[in-house]
């Protein structure tokens, strides 16, 4: 074929390729624009999940008559005009294609009248016919109507989901914009139905929580840092409220929804150890730096950007978010389902039975185990297993429930109980869980849980200054292996070495090993166990070469290995000891997995559950 030009509507088709892929990037370019034309009030609505109709109306600055049609023409804007310019872009378009690319994918129209105009115009298209603007009578501002969205492109249209999906990425999108504009108003509805309505100049953080749900309040903590010539205000959620998603995550770039790998990383990084990997934490960050430290015009529909200096975001990003989880009180507060009315009877159990619990037939849990049986219940059956929970401590520790009741009794609401007063307010159940108080209500502890936090920052603190140290062994320990584990010690030869550990084959079967880290020698942990569970690791996994990750992941298996175990009867003095390390421990809340070493039941939620309020 010889080389010719394209006609110009197959150029802007394939331009709406890149930023136009579903009815919710048309939606988002369009509220863009009213960003940029200086509206308070956006309303959108969408039919048949936008491919039927999206229309964006709002009261900004609106277009001037002569200049609809080139609004509708690739590569116009108002918003730049030198190259200079991208270097300190404010406005959330500057490439001019939105309005074409759409125009060129659907039948559109533009209705607008600018501040000061008389009256107003309107610009019909419909794919690459565009009508000449006519005069209409208008208020001030814009509305843009796209109908049969994809049209004339089939492939794109049957690559659209179903409506439903493409309605939730809709209100996704819309979502994020005013997530990041809460001084502007915004309404969406969806076939008609109102479905999202946000007042125009509400606080940022009012905002945020309409956006992400009020009940969320309690478990988002404000951050606020300037750091380097970065600013960022942001919600940081509790590790309790970690999803299965990353959807929860949103990260804005001078009110610009990006996504960004590196400052993903740091925000893993500042949740490490208090979620579980596999989580992503639910975390709003506003990020706000000079423009010309940062390059938007990377990626066509802005997502992606290039900082100039990616590596001092991280570490801002990673301190502000680590500093704010620090300042904390991590510690999940149990919240039993609405209580009842104690008037009534006590027999007015919800319909839905609860899970069924371990192997054994009986309805009632063991106490033992209650914390677990707890965690697994749906929020509606609490209210019920409360009551065996209130059992089991009348049984296990009438004391604790006595101290309990005698304190809410007393009601000393601003003279707080103290924390653990001495030995006796400590108790151990089942020899794996510690129920004890502190100023704010009952705890309960799970011990191997917060042991092993204790014992992993203890390693983290000793290896912090030089290698662990190491004990000899009077004889070498023979840990029985296969010859390709024979082969991986070798590569794992530096890791050990910091840990303590001197191991050497012998034989092709066999590795001796002759020094071992006498912190584990102290809490009893056997070498061969301990060598031959990391090896086997080592070899399902493949040895991790970040040294700092296989490190960490090392210490993680040393301080389970040396932590306490469920089902050890532990001393009074033990117990005391345990936890005064609590309060000295940093990230006492968690585990170094992530999952929770303390439960609270707060005062205020036993007043209400007894119907003492
Ligand atoms: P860009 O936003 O990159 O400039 P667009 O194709 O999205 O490109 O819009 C082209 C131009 O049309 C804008 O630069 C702006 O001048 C004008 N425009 C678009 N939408 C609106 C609106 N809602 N209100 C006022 N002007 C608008
Ligand atoms: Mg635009």
């Amino acid at each position: 074929m010889p080389i010719r030009r394209l006609p110009p509507l197959l150029v802007n088709q394939i331009a709406a390729g890149e930023v136009i892929e579903r009815p919710a990037s048309v939606v988002k370019e369009l509220v863009e624009n009213s960003i940029d034309a200086g509206a308070q009030r956006i309303e959108i609505a969408i039919e048949q999940g936008g491919t039927e109709l999206i229309r964006v109306a709002d009261d900004g600055g609106g277009i001037p008559f002569d200049e609809l049609p080139l609004a509708v023409t690739a590569h116009a804007t108002s918003k730049i005009q030198a190259a200079e310019d991208l270097d300190a872009i404010a406005t959330m378009g500057f490439r001019g294609e939105a309005l074409a690319s759409i125009a060129s994918v659907s039948r559109m129209s533009i209705v607008s009248r600018p501040a000061g105009g008389e009256s107003g115009g309107i610009i019909e298209s419909e794919g690459d016919q565009v009508q000449p603007p006519q005069p209409i009578g208008a208020p001030v501002g814009t509305v843009v109507t796209v109908r049969n969205l994809f049209f004339n492109t089939p492939a794109r249209r049957k690559f659209l989901r179903a409506e439903q999906t493409e309605s939730t990425r809709v209100t996704d999108s819309v979502e994020s914009l005013a997530l990041a504009h809460p001084n502007i108003g915004f309404v969406l509805s969806i076939d008609g139905k109102l479905r999202l309505e946000l007042p125009s100049q509400q606080p940022a953080r009012e905002r945020a929580l309409a956006v992400l749900g009020d009940e969320l309040a309690e478990e988002l903590l404000e951050l606020a840092a300037d750091d380097r010539g970065i600013c960022i205000w942001g919600l940081v959620g509790k590790p309790a409220i970690a999803r299965g998603t990353a959807k929860h995550q949103r990260l804005y770039l001078n009110g610009r929804s990006i996504v960004d790998r590196s400052i993903n990383h740091a925000i893993k990084e500042a949740y490490r150890g208090l979620i579980d990997p596999t989580r992503s934490p639910t975390i709003v960050l506003f990020i706000t730096l000079d423009p010309a430290q940062v390059d938007v015009n990377v990626h066509p529909t802005k997502s992606e950007v290039r900082f100039r200096s990616g590596n001092v975001i991280h570490g801002v990003v990673l301190s502000a978010v680590r500093a704010t989880l620090r300042k904390a009180d991590l510690v999940p507060e149990l919240e039993l389902s609405a209580a009842r009315s104690w008037s009534g009877s006590f027999a007015t159990f919800p319909e839905q039975a609860p899970p069924e619990f371990g192997s054994g037939q009986s309805s009632s849990p063991a106490p033992a185990t209650f914390v677990d049986y707890f965690r697994r219940l749906a929020p509606q059956q609490k209210g019920f297993v409360f009551q065996e929970v209130r059992q089991a401590l009348a049984e296990e520790a009438p004391e604790v429930l006595a101290t309990v009741n005698a304190a809410v009794e007393a009601k000393p609401a601003a003279e707080m109980l103290p924390m653990v007063r001495s030995v006796s307010d400590i108790l151990q159940v089942h020899s794996s869980y510690i129920v004890t108080q502190d100023e704010s209500g009952l705890v309960i502890i799970d011990q191997h849980a917060l042991h092993e936090r204790v014992m992993f920052e203890k390693l983290k603190a000793r290896i912090a200054s030089g290698n662990l140290e190491s004990q000899q062994m009077l004889m070498p320990a023979v840990v029985p292996v296969d010859a390709a584990q024979v082969q991986l010690l070798e590569e794992l030869r530096p890791l050990l070495a910091r840990l303590g550990i001197e191991a050497a084959p012998i034989g092709p079967t066999a590795i001796g090993v002759h020094a071992f880290t006498s912190l584990l020698f102290e809490r009893g942990v056997d070498p061969v166990d301990f060598m031959i569970e990391m090896l086997d690791k080592a070899q399902t996994r493949g040895v991790n070469h970040d040294s700092e990750a296989a490190l960490h992941e090392t210490l993680d298996m040393m301080a389970c290995k040396a932590a306490i175990k469920a089902g050890d009867r532990l001393q009074p003095e033990e117990l005391a000891e345990l936890l005064k390390y609590r309060e000295t421990v940093e990230r006492a809340s968690n585990c170094p997995h992530g999952r929770p070493t303390t439960l609270r039941l707060s005062l205020k939620e036993l007043e209400r559950q007894f119907g003492r309020s």
